[in-house]
């Protein structure tokens, strides 16, 4: 065991602060990572305060984890000391599921091992996450991350990145389509930046007015501002897919009405309150309302190489880990552009 530095929630009441928290010595298969940066996601936020009612207290948040390799294991073929690399939302699985065994391990059928606020696989051990020096990790978890890439800003790749992918993937959304991005922040200005790259026309529909010129630097071709019934009226029964990014309680029926016949409002965004749905908003034009959850780890290697490859990367404001509080409160008012990102040498 080898003992660190971290940042930790000891309840859902109090501020984060130092702890020091112990990791396993690398086994034969597993990976030591000493961490460089680490993205602040909204569900960081969710968890410390026990907004899903499912938090394991002290909490080490972090799920969008680069570093350097520092120790390898015996059997380790894959990685070696110093290369880079990244722990993202899930540190293991049970990896015999029919889920697990094709590369879905995000919804493994024996419950997956979260990177923080959950337990290893003998499901007694807690997992703690990236606001912390170093983690260890089995092999089968880590990425590869390029060194074409600014590393801080790859980060939120790992979360942000995979979770807006995922499902722009899985329903094959690209040219000829009109895509709406709900919610300008972490997760929203990802799936800008991808739904442009896959060829999609993309609208930004945010709450924030502010945010209409950096929407068009993302890519968007259109901005709509939901808080303009005007605005809202005129996209009406207008696009074929929406990524509902919003961290916080809305109402799912405003935006159903602003899908074609046979449009599919994807839920990604996580609000900690159930929601009512009118059936007649789906009935009328076939329309679906879906979820989707991060993204297993093939499909997050896959992303990752194809953000080197087409030069995607999250945009980021880097910050000590001493203001962490200062970087919620900004990202409760969804004022962040576009990720906070923490350095982890602050620590
Ligand atoms: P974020 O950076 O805080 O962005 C959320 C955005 O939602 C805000 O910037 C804001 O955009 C909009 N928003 C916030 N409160 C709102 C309100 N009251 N009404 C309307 N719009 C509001 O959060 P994030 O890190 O992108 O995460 C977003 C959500 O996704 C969270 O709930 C998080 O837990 C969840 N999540 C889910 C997964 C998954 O696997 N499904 C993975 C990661 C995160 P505008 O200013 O543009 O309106
Ligand atoms: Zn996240
Ligand atoms: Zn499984």
């Amino acid at each position: 065991m080898t003992k660190i530095k971290a940042f930790a929630a000891q309840d859902a009441e109090s501020t984060l602060g130092p702890w020091n928290l112990e990791r396993r010595a690398p086994g034969p298969k597993d990976i030591q990572i000493e961490i460089l940066y680490c993205g602040v996601c909204h569900s960081d936020l969710h968890q410390i305060r026990n907004e899903w009612g499912n938090s394991i207290f002290p909490m080490v948040p972090g799920h969008e984890i680069v570093g350097r390799i520092s120790k390898i294991g015996s059997e380790v073929k894959k990685f070696k000391v110093g290369e880079l690399a990244g722990v993202g939302c899930l540190v293991d699985s049970c990896r015999k599921c029919e889920n697990c065994k094709e590369g879905l391990e995000q919804y493994c059928l024996n419950g997956s091992s979260p990177t923080y606020n959950g337990l290893e696989q003998d499901k007694k051990t807690p997992t703690y996450g990236g606001y912390s020096k170093m983690i260890v990790a089995d092999q089968d978890f880590v990425l590869q991350i390029s060194d074409k890439l600014p590393l801080q800003n790859v980060a939120p790749l790992l979360c942000a990145g995979i979770t807006t992918y995922s499902p722009l993937r899985h329903w094959n959304v690209g040219k000829g389509h009109k895509l709406a991005v709900l919610g300008l922040g972490g997760l929203g200005h990802m799936a800008v930046k991808f739904g442009v790259s896959f060829g999609a026309e993309v609208s930004m529909l945010s709450s924030s007015p502010s945010k209409k010129d950096d929407a068009r630097k993302l890519g968007a071709h259109k901005f709509v501002l939901t808080s303009d019934p005007e605005q809202l009226k005129a996209v009406q029964g207008s696009f074929d897919f929406i990524i509902d990014t919003v961290s916080a309680p809305h109402d799912y029926n405003e935006y159903l009405g602003l899908l074609r016949t046979n449009g599919v409002l994807v839920c990604v965004g996580a609000p900690p309150a159930p929601a009512q749905i009118y059936a007649f908003n789906l009935i009328g034009g076939r329309k679906s309302i879906a979820g989707s959850l991060i993204g297993g780890l093939p499909e997050t290697q896959e992303m990752l190489n194809y953000c080197a490859d087409h030069k995607i990367v999250s945009d980021v404001e880097l910050i000590d880990i001493q203001d962490i509080h200062r970087a919620y409160d900004r990202m409760l008012k969804g004022d962040v552009k576009y990720r906070f990102v923490i350095d982890i040498a602050t620590l």
